[in-house]
């Protein structure tokens, strides 16, 4: 390739950036820095000139005591982007903080950004074209299951397997690693919001009484469990009564929400025991010995990790800081790019996102 002297430039000054663009939360590692961004991806936008008035978690806050003029979303569903603009706008606002560390002014970094597994080509695009356009320099995709097994620090070079299950906000992605690729995986779409939505529908059930999502991740977070736990707990749940219309508190015991949770979790559970049985005899031998990775922030479900080896037989832990492995998996890879850009993946040349 021909010289460039610009590129060389850049790349002395070089901002290289780490993001985990998850459905509940966005991540920014900056190198040399660390994360300077661990916000929810919450965006606030004015609905007659669907202008941003507020990102990450000042966004979040407005959630259900916003007017009626302005619309509190996530961008981000399932993990593939759901609005392009917003996410751009999203990415623009972290990229300034970015900025906003720096003292001496930086070229545009170059981006490493995590993405779902199994998303189409499109998807893929979009995610590429929306780190672009909020100003990246040159933006490179990883497979976050693969970006969150090397920041779990699992051996994925070697021979012998490995297995990262990643419970994120939208996804659960399961991916069996070896030899520095991903062999096998599975994904669904069952993950913590699910588990919300199951809290909010087992209360509205059982008690007539409506909540909000934000009190149903509070309780999740608080007494939810995908195993007996050894002090079963309580918790006081604020919300409407239906017929009553007036406002209402009843206390929950963790029976009961591990209860309502009880179809997430078996869902979860179950989809790594597909994966388990279609891998090859010697993987699955191979995991006898490497465990099941839990990462992601719905795998800080009390006790699930207890729950998978309960099940499946297979030693399961909890990587360390969880939330934080997929940006710490990107960062890895942007401290010694030219050797370890071999795990990002491509995309198909000619593929838009308006295809
Ligand atoms: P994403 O990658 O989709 O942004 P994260 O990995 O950030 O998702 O995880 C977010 C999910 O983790 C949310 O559904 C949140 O409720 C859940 N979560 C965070 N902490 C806990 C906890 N202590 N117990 C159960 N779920 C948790
Ligand atoms: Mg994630």
């Amino acid at each position: 390739m021909a010289f460039n002297p610009i590129k060389w430039l850049l790349g002395l000054f070089s901002l290289d950036i780490g993001i985990d663009l998850g459905t509940a939360n966005t991540l920014v590692y900056v190198k040399g820095k660390g994360i300077i961004v661990n916000e929810p991806s919450w965006v606030a936008i004015e609905k007659r000139t669907r202008r941003p008035m507020a990102v990450g978690q000042e966004a979040r806050n407005m959630l259900g005591r916003a007017p009626g003029s302005i619309h509190v979303i996530r961008p981000m569903r399932d993990g593939v982007i759901a609005e392009f603009e917003i996410t751009e706008a999203m990415l623009e606002y972290f990229f300034s903080k970015v900025h906003e560390q720096t003292v001496t002014p930086l070229p545009s970094p170059r981006v490493v950004i995590g993405i779902p597994i199994g998303v189409t080509e499109v998807e893929k695009r979009a995610v590429y074209d929306a780190a672009m356009a909020a100003g990246a320099r040159e933006a490179h995709l990883i497979e976050e299951p693969m970006a969150a097994a090397l920041g779990a620090g699992l051996p994925v070079d070697e021979m012998h397997a490995s297995m990262i299950v990643d419970i994120g906000g939208g996804t659960t992605e399961v991916a069996i690693l070896s030899m520095g690729e991903v062999v096998l995986s599975r994904s669904i779409r069952i993950a913590g919001d699910e588990m919300n939505a199951d809290i909010i529908s087992y209360i509205r059930n059982k008690y007539n009484l409506l909540i909000g999502e934000s009190v149903a991740e509070q309780i999740k977070w608080q007494i939810g469990s995908a195993f007996p736990l050894p002090v079963e707990k309580t918790t006081e749940v604020r919300g409407r009564n239906l017929v009553t219309g007036l406002p209402e508190s009843i206390e929950i015991s963790s029976i009961e929400i591990r209860e309502a949770l009880s179809r997430s979790v078996q869902t979860i559970v179950d989809t790594v025991r597909d994966a388990l049985d279609d891998a090859p005899p010697e993987t699955v031998a191979d995991l006898m010995d490497s465990g099941i990775c839990l990462s992601g922030g719905g795998a800080l479900l009390q006790r699930l990790a207890d729950r998978l080896s309960d099940e499946l037989r297979l030693r399961a832990w909890l990587a360390e800081d969880p939330l934080t492995c997929v940006v710490r998996g990107a960062a890895w890879v942007l401290d010694n790019f030219a050797e370890r850009s071999r795990y990002l993946v491509g995309l198909e040349r000619g593929s838009t996102r308006h295809a």
